[in-house]
């Protein structure tokens, strides 16, 4: 049985009293014991999350890491520095990052690799362009990514990450992805996983989707069987809906 995962991710969105606004809000009410809820914030407001959200199930995660230890790498974040404030989750590779950031799949599974072994969970974005949809090749590309992000990695590890499956056009287009388009990437990814390692590493493996998820179609995605939880922007940003995402979970 996988737990299911909604994890918010807030880009760079909120100040730090924003953000305990947001979770003092979401906190006022319990919310569901059988879903793991996360929320992935700019740097400056992870102490004080993980402070205000102590005792909540809440899972506190950032949105980038350096794959070094530590070092002359000006403007990074480590691993340690966030395990110290007790960070638990980190988004590596999401599209904007490959996409603005020069981020690659080669520095993806290097940062994955460094998460796992400071005991972070990764949530690793893969997804294709709207011109790689449109040319037929989300697969092969999806594949691609899979493969190298998890390179070296080893079947514990990768039983302990999670992979998010964005599609770059439907991230903030409001165009999210048919349920079923989505439901056979993310089966088709989790084949990939078994190909590469086995059929019990693929069904431990928790992937997400995400791309303009609200809570009026979250639902659907949830109804695919392959489809585990849901990685959020925009909807993450505002304590009730996200509520409503933690809800149909
Ligand atoms: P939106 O939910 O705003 O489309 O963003 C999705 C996303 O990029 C989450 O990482």
């Amino acid at each position: 049985m996988r737990i299911p995962v909604i994890a918010g991710n807030w880009k760079m969105h909120k100040t730090v009293k924003e953000a305990l606004s947001f979770l003092s809000t979401l906190r006022s009410e319990p919310l569901p014991g059988n879903v793991e809820t996360v929320i992935c914030a700019p740097y400056p407001s992870l102490p004080a999350l993980v402070e205000a959200a102590e005792g909540s199930g809440i899972g506190i995660g950032a949105q980038n890491l350096h794959w070094a230890e530590e070092g002359a790498y000006t403007g990074e974040v480590s691993a340690r520095m966030l395990t110290d404030i007790g960070v638990r989750y980190v988004i590596i590779g999401h599209s904007e990052r490959r996409t603005y950031f020069a981020e690659t799949d080669e520095s993806v599974n290097r940062k994955g690799k460094t998460a796992l072994k400071h005991g972070l969970v990764p949530i690793l974005c893969v997804g294709e362009s709207l011109e790689e949809r449109e040319s037929g090749k989300t697969k092969h590309v999806v594949r691609e990514q899979v493969v190298r992000a998890l390179d070296g990695l080893a079947s514990e590890e990768v039983k302990g990450l999670i992979v998010a499956y964005e599609p770059v056009w439907a991230i903030g287009t409001g165009r999210a992805s048919t349920a079923e388009d989505a439901g056979e990437v993310i089966g088709f990814i989790r084949r990939t996983v078994a190909d590469l390692y086995d059929q019990q590493v693929a069904g431990e493996v928790r992937i997400l989707y995400g791309g303009s998820v609200k809570p009026g179609n979250i639902g659907a995605f949830l109804a695919e069987a392959d489809i585990d939880g849901a990685l959020v922007g925009g909807a993450s940003l505002d304590p009730e809906s996200f509520r409503q995402l933690v809800a149909a979970a």
